[in-house]
This record gives structure tokens, C-alpha cells and sequence, in this order.
């Protein structure tokens, strides 16, 4: 009997380590020298970069590829994606919801993203959406892991069934508690709801994922109040603020006070920057906000920040891949996270600090690590964001899940190579 499932010889780790890595069953079982070892299946690395899965720590399955139905999103604004996702769920089915959360899951799969947070409105009577994902969750769960977020999108408050329907939503199974308190009401409204949520989560167990002043009102400061709740509810380490981007616009004393709350309270930041660079800034003339929040400030405080990719293809946003890369990509663009560390840290954000933030088991290339990883056609973390390369392997709990040849480009040009990789030059940093 061989002595892996699979050997991935010959890869370059995220931290520059060359190394094989060895698996049996669903685990790592050795990482090193393996020389000599036998496997059911080799795969040569060759010096690509294999790194730990890509992970998505903010998603909306239930609207995603569904672009264009029943319209387009003519202002580009959050307010009309939202009105619009309103028309859309009232005439969707749990069926088409979980084909398309399926075929989503499908492209994740073959990009290596193989953990994802997604919400999912608890604002339908029905709880259509909350269906169809439990229902994905359960399919996709030998390869992906999915953690729903119960996220009453049309306001706590603001739907008078929102408060019913969410704990429903929660005693039928799904893991986080969401809340969208800048669509509330009043500030009041919003301040409170962020209260009775953390309230709900402290109770049951459960960690809290908020949008959180997606908005480019200075004063919409719902993230202190996330922050007040986590501490006094005793909920650090198990608290999200994703967006943020009223931070963005903030009076700068006043994030100096407010960054230190937030790292004492330990919540999590989640901007979602291919999103926000299109949504924010729109009531803008010139200058044009961007709308991102203070990234490098935030982790210079201690502060865990992930990237999250937000929306594929629905009423927020047309484009999207699946691809983890690009949401790094224009992270590091709008939050001109440039310097070699920076570009590094953009890598690290859509992997380990993602799973840290989704408190993810085993996750790792480490020995006992749970067996899923990707090899890309890139020689390290830096050059994987600038080429966005293709997954090589993808290897999801012990098995190989996804496979994709490499594919250069022939070259048909006088005295020039045969083909082109667009590589790094060898022993140069570009
Ligand atoms: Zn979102």
C-alpha cells in the first residue's frame, strides 16, 4: 500500500519553503523531504506556489448569478441593489437559488476557494434563501466549508418580521448572527438592533458577522456600538464588522479613538474592496471618495482584517470570478498596501487571516492540518496577485478536486522564446 493518497512534491510554500507535502485520508500527514515516498498519486509541483485554500469570509449566495433579473442596476447604488434584490427574492424559487449557489460553488471549487461566509436573508417569510443554503451546505460539505450568516437585509427593525424570522432562521441551523444597522430607521434603531443581535448571539453561542455602516456617512459609527457590545457581552475574538466604509469619511480624532476600542473589544474587520470601489463615492462629485475603510490603520492597531469578495454577478455588482486574487488585487490597489510586506499581507488576508476570522479547524499545510490546498501557476504570494494564475490542483479534503494544465502562451515572434509565462525574472524581484 502506497504511503499517501496524494504527494505534492516539490512546491514553494507561502512563507518560501520549498517542501512535498504527503496526505492521508481527509489530513496532512507529512510535510519535508519525502524523496523515495510512494502515492497513489503524485503531483509535481516543480517550485509553483502551494498554498492553503483561499477563504471568503463575506459572500451573498442567494443572489449570486442572477445578474440582470429581473433587471440591471441602473444607479450602481447599494440602495437600488437592495430594492432590486427585493424584486428578485420575492419571485425566486429554493430550487433556482440552490442551482445557482451550486454553479457558484462550482467555480470556488476550481479557484481553490474552498471555505465561505456567506449571508442569507432572513427577511423573507418563506425563508426561501435559508433553505436552499442549508440544503447547498449539506452538498458541498465533503469539499467546501460554507458558514451561513442570518442577515435580516431589509432591517431588524425596519421589517416587522425581521426579529421572527431571523430566530427562525437561527433555530433551523444557520451558524452566525448578521444585521444591517446603517438601514435601520433612525441611529437609534441601528445602535439598538446592533444590541439585541449581539444580545441573540451571546445567548445561543454563536459568533456575529454585522454589515456595519456601509454608507459614506461620516456618522454612522454603528461599529462602536459593535465594538461596546462585543466587550460587555464578552464576545471578543467571535465579532465581524464587515464594510466599514464610513470610516473612510470619519474625522480622523475620531478613529483615533475609535481604533483602540476596537482592538480591545477584538472584532474582526471584513472590507470588501471590489464591491465598495464601485458602490461608495456615488453621491460624490469631485473629489470621489473611495469608500474603502482604513485597512493598514486597523491592522497597525492589532486589528484582524480580511478581504471579502461580497458579490458574483447580482444586483450589487455585474463582474466577479470567484477568484480570491482579485479581490486581493484591488484591496491592494485602493488600500495602496504596496511595499513588499503590504503585497505579502494582501496574500495572507484572502488565507490564514480569513480563516482565523472564520475560526476554521485544521486549516493549514502543516502535519495534522486538514488535507486541502492549491497549487498555482506562480512562484510565490506576490507574484500569485499580480498574474491571478491558473489552479494547477485544487485538493479539498484529501481528494483532488479540481485539475487544470498548465497553459502557455506560444510565441510566434522572430529571434523571442518559443513560449511566454509572464514569470518573474529568475533572481530578480520583478
Ligand atoms: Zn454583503
Amino acid at each position: 500500500m502506497a504511503e499517501f493518497d496524494i504527494l505534492v512534491r516539490g512546491g514553494t510554500l507561502p512563507d518560501g519553503r520549498v517542501a512535498d507535502i504527503g496526505t492521508r485520508g481527509a489530513r496532512i500527514a507529512a510535510v519535508g523531504d519525502l524523496a523515495g515516498s510512494s502515492a497513489g498519486r503524485v503531483i509535481e509541483a516543480a517550485g509553483d506556489l502551494v498554498s492553503p485554500p483561499f477563504v471568503d469570509p463575506h459572500f451573498h449566495l442567494d443572489a449570486t448569478l442572477s445578474y440582470g433579473t429581473p433587471r440591471i442596476n441602473a444607479s450602481g447604488t447599494l440602495l437600488e441593489g437592495i430594492a432590486l434584490w427585493g424584486e428578485l427574492k420575492a419571485q425566486a424559487t429554493v430550487e433556482e437559488m440552490v442551482e445557482r449557489a451550486l454553479c457558484y460553488c462550482d467555480w470556488a471549487a476550481s479557484m481553490g476557494l474552498l471555505a465561505i461566509r456567506s449571508h442569507v436573508d432572513t427577511c423573507d417569510d418563506d425563508l426561501k434563501g435559508v433553505q436552499a443554503l442549508l440544503h447547498v451546505r449539506d452538498v458541498v460539505k465533503p469539499w467546501l466549508d460554507l458558514q451561513l450568516v442570518a442577515f435580516p437585509q431589509d432591517g431588524f427593525f425596519r421589517d416587522p418580521n425581521a426579529q421572527a424570522n431571523t430566530l427562525r432562521a437561527l433555530d433551523m441551523g444557520v451558524d452566525v448572527v448578521g444585521g444591517i444597522p446603517h438601514f435601520e430607521r433612525t441611529m437609534e434603531e441601528g445602535r439598538a438592533s446592533v444590541r439585541a443581535l449581539c444580545e441573540i448571539a451571546a445567548e445561543r453561542g454563536l459568533l456575529v458577522d454585522m454589515h456595519c455602516d456601509e454608507t459614506d456617512d461620516p456618522l454612522s459609527r454603528h461599529v462602536e456600538t459593535l465594538a461596546h457590545e462585543a466587550q460587555r457581552l464578552g464576545l471578543q475574538g467571535r465579532v465581524a464588522g464587515s464594510h466599514l466604509t464610513s470610516m473612510h469619511s470619519m474625522d480622523n480624532y475620531y478613529v483615533s479613538k475609535l481604533l483602540p476600542l476596537m482592538a480591545e473589544a477584538g472584532i474582526a474587520a471584513i472590507p470588501n474592496p471590489l464591491i465598495n470601489i464601485v458602490l461608495q463615492g456615488r453621491h460624490d462629485s469631485y473629489p470621489k471618495r473611495r469608500g474603502l475603510t482604513r485597512v493598514k490603520e486597523m491592522q497597525a492597531h492589532g486589528i484582524l482584517v480580511g478581504w471579502g469578495q461580497d458579490c458574483v454577478r447580482d444586483p450589487w455588482y455585474s463582474l466577479g470570478t470567484a477568484d480570491m486574487l482579485d479581490v486581493a488585487f484591488m484591496g491592494l490597489h485602493v488600500a495602496q498596501m504596496t511595499s513588499p510586506a503590504e503585497m505579502r499581507r494582501c496574500f495572507d488576508m484572502v488565507t490564514v487571516e480569513n480563516a482565523r476570522i472564520m475560526g476554521l479547524e485544521g486549516y493549514g499545510l502543516h502535519e495534522g492540518a486538514v488535507a486541502s490546498l492549491v497549487v498555482l501557476d506562480a512562484g510565490d504570494p506576490v507574484e500569485a496577485i499580480r498574474l491571478r494564475p491558473d489552479r494547477l490542483a485544487v485538493i479539498a479534503k484529501g481528494r483532488l478536486v479540481a485539475e487544470k494544465a498548465r497553459n502557455d502562451t506560444l510565441l510566434a515572434l522572430d529571434g523571442r522564446p518559443a513560449t511566454v509565462r509572464r514569470r518573474h525574472r529568475p533572481g530578480t524581484l520583478g
